[in-house]
């Protein structure tokens, strides 16, 4: 009887995982992939906004810096399956030309976030790897005929794409400790939310986040205002820190600097040489359109109300948020939190605590950045576990 692998969760870490372990044994039939959905990657295809942010070509130093809460954990899988790795595989290997776009995000040549999706499951089909669809893995218990497990069911956020935390339970159960998820990279709610402010995208600001009176993390890029409250790039990555400190109790503020290539005091002379009247002369309209963007002018207005000319500029350099809300993990792009990282080889992604046990994806206690982090991590951690558990049950 020839001994096999069972894959719970086919996103884009278990077909990493098929595929890399497929190839290894030169027999897919020895692979079984079980997912719940009627086809793999469901969560894919929502991936940047349907475009699908597949990476970050960024140099590990950099990468890395995008990485929580152990970069160093990353590094052996990032380096035996790297950013460029994977660009190569999918040009390569699955036919998928990609492009790089600004902030060094790569992306599907066609923009199409199902092509990536489809690619990668049509190679898993291609290797004779036996898929389970509509199959729900409940217990480490329903693999017992399996020599070799890789858990890769992925977090709790978006769970109507399938992933619901299961594998935190398969987890616990060969006896994994769970560090406490929270949802990361999401919509953060301030306090008495000006609705007039959703639509609006400021492109290059400055942001800092005050934990409890204390400047914790600045950060600087695209801020939105949505339905939802504070998002986008530089409002999500404040979102770890800000989304831990509320669920700990904690006052979170977030000050944004309307004017970050200027000064204090370079703003400051600017605002008294185009001054039409005297410094404590009430601030009208025209005067502030143009320091600022036309839609932002009533907004700014409303939160600095009876504002005067001396006391725009620190209006400018610094609009505080009170947050007191987040989404949840119905809306956020990932959980953070996790299988932790302790019990696991970062060489192989093996369980220390039982032999044939695998873990990848974002089931771990780790996540990224948005910018094709989190994909990459899948992708890495995937390519390792697929090939060490092959490895595995070659040695048995
Ligand atoms: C809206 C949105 C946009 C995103 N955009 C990007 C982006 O552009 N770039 C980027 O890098 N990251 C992005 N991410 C994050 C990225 O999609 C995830 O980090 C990544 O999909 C995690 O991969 P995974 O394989 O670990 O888990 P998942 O993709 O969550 O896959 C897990 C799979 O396991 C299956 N499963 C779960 N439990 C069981 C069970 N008990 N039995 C059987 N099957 C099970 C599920 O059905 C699912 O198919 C985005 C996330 C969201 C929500």
């Amino acid at each position: 009887m020839k001994t096999r692998l069972g894959i719970v969760g086919g996103g884009p870490a278990g077909m990493m995982a098929a595929i890399q372990a497929a190839g290894i044994l030169g027999d897919g039939s020895r692979v079984v992939l079980f997912d719940k959905n009627e086809r793999l990657g469901r969560k894919i295809y929502l991936t940047g906004k349907g475009r699908c942010n597949l990476t970050n070509r960024r140099g590990w130093e950099e990468f890395s810096l995008h990485i929580h809460p152990n970069q160093r954990f990353l590094q052996q899988a990032f380096r035996a399956f790297s950013n460029e790795d994977l660009i190569r595989f999918f040009e390569e290997e699955l036919g998928i030309q990609t492009v790089t776009l600004q902030g060094q995000r790569v992306f599907p040549a066609s923009l199409v976030a199902g092509d990536v999706a489809r690619a990668l499951e049509s190679k898993v089909r291609e290797l004779g790897v036996d898929i389970r669809y509509k199959t729900r893995i409940g217990s480490l218990a329903d693999l017992a005929d399996f020599e070799a497990v890789i858990v890769a069911t992925g977090g709790r956020s978006y769970p109507v794409t399938g992933s619901t935390g299961d594998g935190y339970a398969l987890a616990a159960e060969a006896g994994h400790s769970i560090t406490p998820t929270f949802p990361s990279e999401t919509a953060l709610l301030p306090r008495a939310y000006d609705r007039g402010l959703c639509g609006l995208i400021l492109k290059n600001v400055g942001v800092q986040l005050y934990v409890d009176g204390t400047c914790v993390q600045t950060d600087e890029g695209e801020f939105s205002f949505t339905e939802d409250g504070l998002e986008s790039g530089a409002a999500y990555r404040l979102s770890r820190r800000a989304v831990w400190a509320l669920t700990n109790g904690q006052r979170v503020d977030i000050a944004v600097d309307l004017k970050p290539a200027l000064s204090n005091a370079q703003l400051e002379a600017r605002i008294a040489r185009e001054s039409p009247a005297g410094h404590h002369t009430r601030l009208d309209r025209t005067f502030l359109r143009s320091f600022l963007p036309e839609a932002l002018v009533a907004p700014f207005l409303r939160a600095n109300p009876g504002l005067t000319v001396d006391h725009l500029p620190a209006a400018l350099k610094a609009w505080v948020f009170r947050i007191e809300d987040y989404k949840g993990f119905d809306r956020a792009v990932v959980t953070a939190g996790g299988v932790s990282l302790k019990e696991i080889v970062p060489k192989t992604m093996a369980s220390r605590l039982r032999p044939g046990l695998y873990f990848c994806g974002e089931v771990l206690d780790l996540d990224g950045d948005t910018g094709g982090y989190n994909l990459q991590i899948a992708f890495s951690t995937g390519a390792l576990a697929g090939a060490n558990a092959a490895a595995y049950l070659l040695s048995l």
